[in-house]
């Protein structure tokens, strides 16, 4: 492809990707296909000679399209929104046309330089301390992987213990990332300690102080709490203040996953879940959910550098350069050594809003929540299961004179789910809380609007009156 046939090219798939954009509302959210049905249509072996670009991108448009799921669906509700923006897209084409690996400054000074700066200016906008500093990883799972390495570092460097006699501690409704990050950084499993959380679905502090003061009497030694800042079922807050007020005592690391609900703290109104956050040795919060960037960008935020340093860096002579006692090597501050450069889509999306422009769309989509949660308290066959302290809402259909079990009310609530999401325009998924299926609508798409809510709430009622 020469120089004028690819700028042909890009146009039109430029033209595609605004069209696209546009009419994202006309496809179903999720695609109505059964398993092995596109690679049936996909050929099994790789072509031989050179394929016309008009045919790859006739075959783009006819047999992958519409195998795809549609995030951008103004109509998403499911799981957590994995937002993208024009300016992020658009970031995006500029980072895959310059082709850098990122891995060390030396390698694009700019790359390394501007990530420096936009995960400082995210810092300043959540009002994180001066004490935290920041680096991109590619998902919250590898950040929570790099603190819990960071944390048995630091465990075994201080008093000689055993990483047999090494403990973890989180709450049950942690993500399911946490315990595996334990587990890869070779914790075990039996020293993995699931928490009990209150009646709102947050960590119980007392529970955690309990369980370490346990292990200690047994000789074992807490080497992490990974406290959850926006629960993945729910968005519940853990007590980080207690939490963090527990930590100092055992001299023990701190983890804060905030993946989701992290990008609430640009609210000033939200803030006050990061009460504690002073003395926290690393938090993470995804960019690429709820602030318009696109996948992938973890802003991880971590106190002690040195100790990160020593946790990840090594130093064959062939990554080394005239300027690494000068500059950040990001390279030695998680686990691949190529690194994309995701600090473009960022600093894009930062100045193309602003903090106003983010401000406002966070502040719609919670208020959005805290109407549809409403809806559903005053609603005679639906109620609430959880708390909505952002904007995601957790409900069921129970009719005020049930008289049947919970296994059947479960049953029917997935059904319900499969009937709304049959209908094509919206989509939500499950959860259980306290053992019981919930209905979780996360509304955080930047396409969606108020009538999108009203919408959902409606099939919900419609479908529920089929039941
Ligand atoms: C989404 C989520 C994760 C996982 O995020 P990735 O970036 O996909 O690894 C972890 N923790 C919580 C609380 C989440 O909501």
């Amino acid at each position: 492809m020469d120089a004028d046939e690819f700028r042909d090219r890009a146009h039109q798939l430029v033209d595609w990707m605004a069209d696209y954009l546009r009419d994202v509302e006309s496809h179903n959210v999720v695609p109505n296909c059964a398993p092995g049905e596109i690679r049936a249509k996909l050929p099994t072996e790789p072509p031989d000679s050179p394929e016309a670009f008009d045919a790859i991108f006739r075959d783009f448009r006819s047999l992958i399209v519409p195998g795809m799921t549609h995030w951008n669906h103004p109509g998403w509700f499911g799981y957590f929104p994995a937002n993208n923006s024009p300016p992020s897209i658009l970031a995006e084409m500029l980072v895959a046309t310059l082709g850098a690996q990122c891995m060390s400054w030396q390698t694009s000074p700019a790359a390394t330089e501007l990530e420096e700066v936009t995960l400082d200016w995210l810092r300043q906008l959540l009002g994180l301390p001066e004490t935290l500093t920041g680096v991109i990883q590619d998902s919250a799972s590898s950040a929570s992987l790099v603190a819990l390495l960071c944390a048995r570092e630091q465990a075994l460097q201080s008093d000689r213990q055993s990483l047999n006699s090494l403990t973890v501690y989180a709450s049950a409704e942690a993500h399911a990332s946490v315990e595996k990050a334990a587990k890869l950084a070779g914790f075990r499993s039996e020293n993995f300690r699931t928490i009990p959380v209150d009646g709102r679905f947050a960590l119980d502090p007392k529970a955690l102080a309990e369980a370490i003061s346990e292990d200690r009497r047994a000789g074992r030694q807490p080497a992490c709490i990974v406290a959850t800042l926006g629960t993945t079922s729910s968005t519940a807050i853990d007590p980080l203040a207690q939490i963090a007020a527990i930590a100092r005592d055992v001299d023990c690391y701190l983890h804060v996953d905030a993946a989701y609900a992290g990008a609430a703290a640009l609210l000033p109104e939200c803030r006050s879940m990061l009460a504690g956050i002073d003395s926290v040795d690393s938090f993470v919060f995804n960019p690429h959910k709820w602030l318009l960037v696109n996948f992938d960008c973890s802003a991880h935020f971590v106190r002690d550098v040195d100790l990160l340093l020593k946790t990840m860096s090594t130093a064959p002579d062939y990554l080394k350069t005239a300027h690494d006692a000068d500059v950040k090597n990001f390279r030695d501050w998680g686990i691949p050594l190529g690194r994309r450069f995701r600090a473009l889509k960022l600093w894009f999306v930062l100045r193309s809003y602003g903090s106003r422009g983010l401000r406002d769309m966070l502040r719609q989509h919670i208020a959005w929540g805290h109407r549809l949660h409403g809806w559903v308290d005053a609603a005679a066959n639906f109620e609430t299961m959880a708390p909505s302290p952002l904007g995601l809402v957790c409900l069921r259909w129970h009719p005020r004179d049930w008289a049947g079990d919970n296994a059947e009310l479960d049953a029917l609530n997935l059904e319900l789910l499969r009937r709304v999401n049959a209908c094509g325009d919206v989509y939500l998924t499950h959860t259980r809380l306290a053992g019981q299926v919930a209905i979780r609508v996360a509304i955080g798409q930047r396409t969606t609007n108020e009538s999108d809510v009203h919408r959902v709430w409606d099939t919900l009622r419609e479908q529920a009156a089929t039941l």
